[in-house]
């Protein structure tokens, strides 16, 4: 099954779009549709050579603002935002340089109901077109094939239907994506650069709040009135489906309420 590949029927800050076979499920939020690039995608050298040149433009530490603006120069209308919805600061950095950017969520279907809310709220409120991303069964598909609660038993093929494969679909044909991934996160994303080529996906991923501190995400979405996941202030610095995720005591690793109980760090997304 391929997903969907009609152009997105949605206009900036519109819920709605779904890009996804399990979009058509029953209960749906709007209609199927996908977000495509608005111009086709140049050959993997020419994307290479600009993550070269990118990565040199910019540097270990450009602003992030910088960063946004290269981006956007760089891809007019094949860009790719990524967002969990722990906040919508990465939205907010790109969209200042970008209205209407595509702005992909997803949408797993163990989602927290404040995260679902936040995804709402940044669709309502803010100039980005959010892009519900969902993997090819729903979840009572997925229980009716391979039995209840895989992500208690199998966390690693759990994220591989319900986030890897629907990303590497969802990112065809975007020429670049740009996430928020941070260098303190996490042991693994320590060597995280702003702009870098992204050997899975054959395309430029770029990372424009890889210096960050999470005080300093806080400051600017405070600065900014930028959305933020209530969950957040209630002990989940790391927000991940609801299934996988436990609040942490202070000063815990931040990320150590993610598939706690599992050698599992990360979903596979940024690997
Ligand atoms: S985080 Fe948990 S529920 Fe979500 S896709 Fe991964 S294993 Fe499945």
């Amino acid at each position: 099954m391929t997903p969907a590949t009609t152009p997105s029927t949605t206009s900036p800050g519109t819920p709605g779009a779904q890009l996804g076979p399990a979009a058509a499920a029953p209960g749906a939020r709007g209609p199927q549709s996908s977000a495509p690039p608005t111009r086709p995608r140049r050959p993997v050298t020419e994307l290479r050579e600009l993550a070269e040149r990118g990565a040199r433009e910019l540097g270990h530490d450009a602003p992030a603002q910088a960063v946004a603006r290269w981006a956007v120069e760089n891809f007019p209308g094949t860009l790719a935002v990524a967002c969990s919805m722990a906040d919508a600061v990465l939205p907010h950095v790109i969209s200042q340089e970008a209205p209407g950017v595509d702005v992909l969520f997803l949408d797993t279907g163990y989602h927290f109901p404040e995260t679902l809310g936040t995804r709402d709220a940044v669709a309502a409120t803010m100039d980005v077109n959010v892009v519900d991303v969902v993997p090819q069964e729903s979840v009572a598909e997925q229980e009716e094939r391979l039995g209840a609660d895989l992500w208690a038993r199998d966390p690693a093929t759990c994220c591989r239907l319900r986030k890897v494969e629907p990303l590497n679909l969802a990112l065809g044909g975007y020429e670049a994506w740009a996430t928020g991934v941070r260098r303190e996160e996490a042991p693994t994303r320590t060597a995280t650069p702003l702009v870098g080529w992204d050997e899975t996906h054959q395309m430029v991923k770029i990372n424009p709040l890889a210096p960050w501190s999470l005080e300093e995400l806080m400051s600017y979405a405070t600065e900014h009135g930028v959305l933020v996941n209530p969950l957040v202030y209630d002990g989940y610095p790391s927000i991940g489906c609801a299934t996988c995720t436990r609040r942490v005591a202070p000063g815990e690793d931040p990320r150590s309420g993610r598939w706690a109980g599992f050698s599992k760090t990360e979903c596979g997304i940024h690997l």
